[in-house]
């Protein structure tokens, strides 16, 4: 159907002002949002909880106190697309109270109007790269009626009246004719060189921050939907990026964590070409912005990992002993098939400049297991791989077939059975190798940031500049202030975590 609009019909004994005003329930400017996904999404909803807040909508702890309830979404992996739908399906009642729902994130940007017909209840679908667009989609989405008085004809809404491309508002009237919907797509192509930067971000935690510096994706690694979802890659200016860590110092945050799907793929765009920052100039020169005691990046791709990022690490001590470096594989043969433009020699190269540094780098990075075609000496090489580097940490993934990927066409599917057996494999190897070297650091006292406090272990919790977690005990005479750094002696260790006293 095209996307002519068509109008809501109102019944004829109210005036067009009093319906609106009465559709509007007491609740409708509370909003509850849950997120799916990796940090960037969960840095897009502090900023999209900041802009909703900024559009006077208060933000609540569950669905039934909710006007508005939004999904945040990711579709890395069929299983986080899936609960999307789920979450969705379970809510669907709350429609018929007048509930209104909104999909954003990487679900939305994927499936886009077709969520519509999956969720004819959905209101609102929105990709990362139109948030910037949301003020104007709230206020659509504000002035449409909700579902209490304009009851939902889920029969007769399957075929519905799309919003144009690339964004727009479309109402359709079910055939009974009483139930009008309105559904606002936010949906920019992949050419977008929008990147969303707001002056409203909620951040959740008061003294560790993020702040996105490049968005979108160019790699196109061959089974990730990234650069369909998030777009081309685009990075902000360094003047942009510095001002706003400037004013986190100014607020008291002591810790930035720098972002981006590739966040050394850094271009500068700042306007005058004498004042562009390499991605190492910019780590390093965030690390010395006044008040900031932390600094950290992910994610970094292999291709684009430079020598002198290690230097700045070397040079700048507020820049953390910590770096998350994916390989994916270990095999050459995989490597190649997967797109991601390097080998397994480059890949150690880099992994010798980190050991080769000052200061003692912890390692960390992502593995997919059961890529189609991977054979049994691909997946050795892969655990050869665990052993030579000896990574602190290792995040480990099946192989998801995901829509629109070169992957999909490619033959000699890994049966899930056989992706389950080698993943076990891989993690109880990684688990090995971190019960050992973890052991090295007992005997030894670290610098955290408490972060937090375990009341039925009585261990408060804290982030060690590798990103280790260490749980301490600490005299009742003298607590920790959260958010406070503190010297802690290691006692004991585990497979992912290590265990202190306070030093007093
Ligand atoms: N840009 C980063 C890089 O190049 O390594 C990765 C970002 S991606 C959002 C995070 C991780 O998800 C990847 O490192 C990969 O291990 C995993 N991943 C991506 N697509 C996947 C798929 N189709 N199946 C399983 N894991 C996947
Ligand atoms: Fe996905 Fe590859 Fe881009 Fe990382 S580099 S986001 S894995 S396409």
């Amino acid at each position: 159907m095209s996307a002519t609009k068509r109008s809501i019909r109102v019944p004829p004994h109210l005036a067009c002002r009093d319906i609106l005003t009465s559709y509007m329930s007491a609740d409708s400017k509370t909003f509850y949002l849950e997120t799916f996904g990796c940090q960037m999404n969960a840095h897009d909803s502090e900023k999209v909880v900041g802009t909703l807040v900024h559009e006077g909508y208060r933000q609540v702890e569950t669905v039934e106190e909710a006007g508005l309830v939004l999904y945040n979404t990711c579709s890395i992996r069929d299983k986080a697309e899936q609960k999307v739908f789920n979450r969705l399906n379970d809510y669907k009642k709350y429609h018929k109270q007048g509930k209104k729902f909104g999909v954003l994130g990487c679900v939305a940007q994927q499936e886009g109007e077709k969520i519509f017909e999956r969720a004819p209840y959905v209101a609102l679908v929105c990709g990362s790269a139109s948030y910037q667009n949301l003020p104007q989609m709230l206020k659509q989405l504000d002035a449409a009626p909700s579902a209490a008085r304009a009851p939902f004809d889920e029969a007769s809404s399957r075929s519905p009246a799309l919003s144009p491309a690339g964004g727009g508002i479309s109402r359709t009237t079910g055939a009974s004719g009483v139930s009008p919907l309105v559904r606002i797509t936010g949906l920019d192509d992949r050419e977008t060189d929008k990147c969303f930067e707001t002056e409203f971000t909620a951040r959740t935690n008061p003294h560790r921050g993020y702040v996105t510096i490049i968005e979108g994706c160019d790699k196109f690694c061959a089974y990730c939907v990234v650069p369909y979802t998030r777009g081309k890659e685009r990075s902000r200016t360094s003047e942009s990026v510095l001002a706003e860590a400037r004013q986190m110092a100014d607020l008291g945050y002591t810790e930035i964590q720098l972002l981006g799907q590739n966040v050394n793929s850094y271009k500068d765009s700042a306007g005058n070409s004498a004042h562009r920052k390499t991605f190492a100039e910019l780590l390093a020169a965030v690390a010395e912005v006044p008040g900031i005691r932390r600094v950290r990046f992910t994610t970094s791709h292999p291709r684009d990992f430079g020598r002198d990022i290690i230097d700045a690490i070397d040079a700048v001590p507020t820049l953390c002993d910590h770096v998350h470096l994916p390989v994916q594989s270990g095999s050459d043969r995989v490597l190649n098939a997967m797109q991601r433009l390097y080998t397994r020699a480059q890949y150690l190269e880099r992994i010798a400049w980190m050991k080769s540094a000052k200061r003692d780098i912890s390692i960390t990075t992502d593995t997919i297991v059961g890529f189609p075609g991977e054979t049994d000496n691909d997946f050795a090489d892969t655990l050869s791989l665990l052993d030579e580097v000896g990574y602190d940490a290792v995040f480990a993934f099946k192989y998801s077939p995901r829509p629109n990927t070169p992957a999909l066409n490619l033959e000699d599917a890994i049966p899930d059975e056989e992706k389950a057996r080698r993943l076990d494999v891989l993690m109880t190897k990684q688990r090995e190798i971190q019960s050992a070297s973890y052991k090295k650091y007992v005997g030894t006292t670290c610098e955290v940031l408490v972060e937090g406090r375990n009341q039925a272990r009585q261990q408060w919790l804290g982030r060690t500049t590798q990103n280790k977690t260490l749980n301490f005990t600490a005299p009742d005479s003298a607590p920790p202030e959260l958010g406070s750094y503190a010297n802690v002696h290691i006692t004991t260790s585990f497979a992912n975590s290590l265990v202190g006293e306070l030093v007093v």
